[in-house]
């Protein structure tokens, strides 16, 4: 009888654990894109490894998104952002990319140079602005969307504010340079 019930409690406790696991990976995840969401992002940066070699932050933010939503409706909106949060993250492969917020995303890239974290955000950029979005229902050709991004290196000892400050002030740059850019320094 103590055998049956050390059976049940280990199979209660194991399920217990999974749970547990399936919690923690929700409360990482943004529902809308599959992406990893900000709490994700704010634990890696505060675990960074300072002798891994050199962190970068790139801050994408889709352009004139309103746009998107206004002509064809919040549910198309929805669609473009999670292709565009994909195409981000398998362009950026192998770095954490996540849903930052509404229509922003942020990449973490470790061991990189900014100059070569600079060209593989302009390359996802090209990708992205190379796609041709149709709606679903109707097939027809929904424009051209970009996204603009700022690329800054982080220093070893700035809080993710600090950092996100200033790739904020250059991504800012990119949109009143003309948007579809990276703005890097
Ligand atoms: P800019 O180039 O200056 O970034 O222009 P913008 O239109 O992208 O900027 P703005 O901040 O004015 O608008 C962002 C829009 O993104 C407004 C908001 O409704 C939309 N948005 C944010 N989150 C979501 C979402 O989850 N789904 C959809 N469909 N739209 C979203
Ligand atoms: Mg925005
Ligand atoms: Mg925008």
């Amino acid at each position: 009888e103590s055998e049956v019930r050390l059976a049940t409690a280990t199979e209660e406790t194991n399920l217990l654990r999974a749970k547990l696991a399936e919690a923690r990976d929700t409360a990482r995840r943004d529902t809308l894109t599959g992406l990893p969401n900000r709490r994700a992002f704010d634990e890696a940066f505060a675990a960074r490894d300072l002798d891994a070699g050199p962190y970068c932050l790139a801050v994408c933010d889709v352009d004139r998104f309103k746009r998107v939503n206004d002509a064809f409706g919040h549910g198309v909106g929805d669609r473009v952002l999670t292709v565009i949060g994909q195409t981000i993250a398998e362009g950026c492969g192998g770095h954490l990319v996540v849903r930052h917020g509404g229509e922003e995303f942020a990449v973490l890239m470790q061991g990189v140079s900014l100059s070569d974290a600079a060209a593989l955000l302009d390359s996802v950029r090209a990708m992205v602005a190379a796609k041709r979005f149709r709606n679903r229902e109707t097939d027809r050709p929904l424009g051209q969307v970009t996204f603009s991004a700022g690329v800054t290196a982080i220093h070893a000892d700035e809080t993710a504010e600090a950092a996100f400050l200033r790739a904020d002030r250059l991504l800012y740059t990119a949109k009143g340079d003309g948007r579809d850019r990276v703005c890097t320094a």
